[in-house]
């Protein structure tokens, strides 16, 4: 089934992991044999022949780099203009892509339809390029307001002004605080730009003071349930109310750490921990019961963010596997339609909804 996955670091992969996404999962892993450097090391699970297998014809993958002030230990660069000069090298592989034919740029309601009926026919797929929308997760890298403009110019839709501890324009996951003069700025070019605004990893205060001063259209592209796994990073049921009255989709994340409680990184394995692609299903199970609907449920799954096979479902072995989704959704109750709505629908009617 067409599939749409609304998280995806891939350039980060291309240019800081070093893999040609371009091959295949398993000779990037091969390559990765005897390197040490990260703890995902040969333990990748995401391609651009893979999504093609996997009928994932369309991604919102991002540019993502962090300024840090001294004392700052999360790996980040030292100044806004090294971290804007990383996301446009990040660019630039997405550009790279396109020359080849590997990926293709959607950015308007025109392309988002050319593109679909491009990929709702499911012959061919290895021909096909995988269509992309562009997203910046954290926005410390756009040096001035200025530079908001900037990169809609290039062809960003998507913005979560956040990701882990302090941030320029908002604070993150383990932090706390209200946004600043510099974030409240952000909202109101990124309401006139009509970029969406990404929920994801917004610290609690900046979250309810985005909401409230963010008119535009807002999405949570990966972000599961705090009532499953206890943690600021994760969702509260008013948190997840407040998205549905919006009329936001939740990206589900297959990140363990975030599927299955008391997870600890480097020491857990999926198995012991019992954590396969059903438990995502839990988490949609439970922002379905507080939506009365299954509408606001879609697929984000950061896979390959920093974390590979080591810790993500052990029934997943590379990004093709969501197409075992329908038939698990299925078995839990889920209506054809559902499935299909998790699957693509909730993202494309979001879209479609935004972009007219
Ligand atoms: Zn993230």
């Amino acid at each position: 089934m067409f599939t749409i996955d609304a998280h995806l670091d891939l350039s980060m992969n291309a240019m800081e992991w070093n893999r040609d996404l371009a091959k295949r999962v398993y000779e990037i892993n091969e390559r990765e044999k005897n390197l040490a450097d990260k703890p995902d090391r040969g333990n990748a699970t995401v391609s651009l022949p893979e999504l093609r297998k996997g009928n994932i014809g369309l991604v919102v993958p991002t540019q993502i780099a962090r300024y840090v002030t001294p004392g700052n230990f999360l790996p980040g660069w030292n100044s806004p203009q090294q971290a804007w000069a990383q996301t446009q090298a990040q660019l630039a592989w997405y550009n790279a892509m396109e020359d080849a034919g590997e990926m293709i740029q959607v950015n308007d309601l025109a392309s988002l339809e050319k593109h679909i009926a491009l990929w709702i026919n499911e012959n061919n797929n290895q021909q096909k390029p995988i269509g992309y929308i562009l997203s910046l997760e954290g926005a410390d890298s756009l040096i001035t307001i200025q530079h908001v403009e900037k990169a809609y110019q290039y062809g960003l839709r998507a913005l979560g002004p956040a990701h882990y501890g302090a941030g320029r324009y908002a604070n993150g996951t383990d932090a706390t605080g209200a946004m600043n003069a510099n974030g409240l700025e952000l909202l109101k070019e990124m309401e006139r730009l009509n970029i969406i605004l990404d929920a994801t990893h917004l610290c609690e205060d900046a979250f309810w003071q985005a909401l409230d001063n963010f008119s535009g259209h807002v999405w949570a592209s990966h972000n599961n349930v705090r009532k499953i796994v206890n943690h600021n990073r994760q969702f509260s049921d008013e948190q997840i109310k407040a998205l549905i009255e919006r009329g936001a989709v939740i990206g589900g994340a297959l990140d363990a750490w975030m599927m299955v409680p008391d997870w600890v990184r480097g020491k857990s394995s999926p198995q012991e921990m019992n954590c396969n692609l059903e438990v995502i299903i839990d988490h949609f199970d439970h922002i379905c019961q507080l939506a009365g609907n299954a509408l606001h449920i879609g697929i984000g799954t950061d896979l390959d963010g920093a974390f590979g096979r080591e810790q993500c479902p052990y029934d997943l072995e590379t990004i093709a596997d969501l197409q075992r989704l329908p038939a698990l959704l299925n078995k839990r109750g889920y209506t054809n339609e559902d499935v299909k709505n998790v699957m693509h629908g909730n993202w494309l009617r979001f879209l479609k909804d935004a972009w007219e």
